[in-house]
This record gives structure tokens, sequence and C-alpha cells, in this order.
């Protein structure tokens, strides 16, 4: 293995504790060596990993996940954000001390998806998610690469960083997606941690009517107490809400919501695969 060309003064351990899940809802506690950043890798300091809905649905109690999706039985966390420790030879941005949030799925990096920003949509065989196909966060240090971390502002704790890193991004693909702006409408469809970062994003971006649905009214209160939605109404509500607030008849799906004309167009976007999402965004114009 190649020397990590800059280090922290402080001396690493040569192995460390981690956690990975072997299904049937069971937490496996395990001691693995410390990785040692190759070219254009970094080594991290966990400070956060969070635990996301897509651990839990599909390989805390069963794994669910095939092919690209297959949990390889690795340490778990897609959700990681810690501070530089170690730098690789060829690491070009980050130094040592450098606080970071980890982007969970590394691409080839040379296809039309990895080179739009799309990892999660690479196809190429060595494409790995961390927590699912290589290590994740769920342990004291993790072996990234350079390229899929982000400086984390000073203002962000790390647990805000570890939030960002796949709930508001999810959330930030689907509102792409409809390239939602100040000018439409908006609404979220499951008011969990995905769709209230969806609705708190919507609402920077200047959204003024948003219209949230959720099955639970514990979420539904939520998200209306913490003033993300203007309305809060469970899904049998929705057609007629929608009708109301765009004052015509909106699309009900993508697909006809591609064939209706401004200006009662909808549009609908649900998150990547792999995302653990279970929201989706229709905004209105
Ligand atoms: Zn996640
Ligand atoms: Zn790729």
């Amino acid at each position: 293995m190649p020397h990590p060309t800059q280090q922290s003064a402080q001396p690493l351990p040569a192995r460390m504790a981690g956690v990975r899940l072997p299904g049937d809802s069971t937490v496996e506690h395990v001691t693995v060596d410390v990785p040692t950043p190759g070219p254009g890798q970094v080594l991290l300091a966990m400070k956060a990993s969070s635990i996301c809905g897509s651990d839990i649905r599909a390989i805390y109690r069963e794994h669910l996940g095939h092919g690209a999706e297959a949990y390889q039985g690795v340490v778990a966390g897609h959700e990681p954000c810690g501070q530089v420790v170690a730098v690789g030879p060829g690491a070009r941005r980050l130094e040592v001390g450098d606080r970071v949030v980890v982007y969970h799925i590394a691409g080839c990096g040379m296809c039309a998806e990895c080179r739009r920003g799309y990892q999660v949509a690479c196809h190429a065989p060595f494409r790995a998610a961390h927590g699912w196909q290589r290590d994740g966060g769920h342990a004291e240090y993790l072996l990234a690469e350079e390229a899929t971390c982000i400086p984390l502002p000073d203002n962000l704790s790390y647990e805000d960083g570890a939030l960002v890193s796949c709930g508001f991004g999810t959330a930030w693909e689907a509102i792409e997606k409809v390239s939602l702006s100040a000018r439409d409408r908006l609404l979220v469809t499951g008011l969990g941690p995905v769709g209230l970062a969806t609705a708190m994003l919507a609402r920077s971006l200047g959204v003024t009517s948003i219209v949230g649905t959720d099955v639970s009214a514990d979420r539904r209160a939520q998200a209306l107490e913490l003033g993300l939605v203007d309305e809060a109404v469970a899904p049998d509500a929705v057609d007629k809400t929608v009708d109301r607030v765009t004052g015509e008849r909106a699309a009900r799906s993508p697909s006809t919501a591609r064939a209706t004309p401004r200006p009662a167009r909808a549009r609908c976007a649900t998150p990547a695969r792999g995302a653990g999402a279970r929201s989706s965004v229709r905004a209105a114009r």
C-alpha cells in the first residue's frame, strides 16, 4: 500500500471498531484494520454517521437489494461526515483537518452519468456505495475518494453534514428534476425526513405555496408546526386540495403530468434508486 502523503500529528491506531448489518435486525460489532488512503483517497475520522430509511428497509431486517444495490457485508452507514486525518498520494484539494461531507456513491468518474454529477446512476461494475458495497461511516474511520468529499461550511455541524449527505441530497435531486423555482406551487408526498428536507429547500428557493401529504397525522402536524408546509392533508384529500391550490385540475401522475399543458402543468419526480426515499415532489405553475 502507498504511504499517505500527509497524516495528522496524532498517530492513527492500527485497528478500529465498526458495525455490520448481517440482517435479522442484528447489529454486528467488528474490529477491522484502519485503512491507508491510496492515490486520490483520504482517510476520515468519523464524526457523525446517520441511519437512513433505506438502511432499515433493505439491510437491517433483511437484505433486499440486488445487483448494484446488494449489501456486501461491509461496515454499514452511507451518511458519513468527518474530518480528514490522512491524505493519499495524488490528492489535490483536501488537507488534514478539513471537515467534509461524503457523497455516498463513488462511480467510475468517466461515464456520462458520472460526468454530469449523477454517480448514483453510474452502471460501471465498480460503482460502490458506502455502507452497501464499500465500508461506510459506522466505524471510527472511513476511507473515501477525495472526489466524493464535499467541504463542510463552518456554520454547519457534523450532524448537519451527515443529514445533508443523503437526506437533503435526495430531496435536492427531486427538486432539480422538476426545475423547481419560486413561481411554482409544490406538493410533497410523504413527510418523513426527506419530504421535510424537500419542503425546507423549496421554502429557501422562495416557493410560497407548499402542500404536504402523509398517512401519519403526527407527521402532518410536525410539518405544519415547523412551518415547512402551508397545508398538510391526508392522502384522500390530496386531489381536492391540489385542485383548489392550483385553481384547475392538475395532473395526477408523472405520465399524465407530462401531457398537461401550461398553466396547469404539474410535474412529478421521485428521487433516484438507492436513496431510500418515499417522498415525491410535484410542482405546478
Ligand atoms: Zn440515506
Ligand atoms: Zn460512471
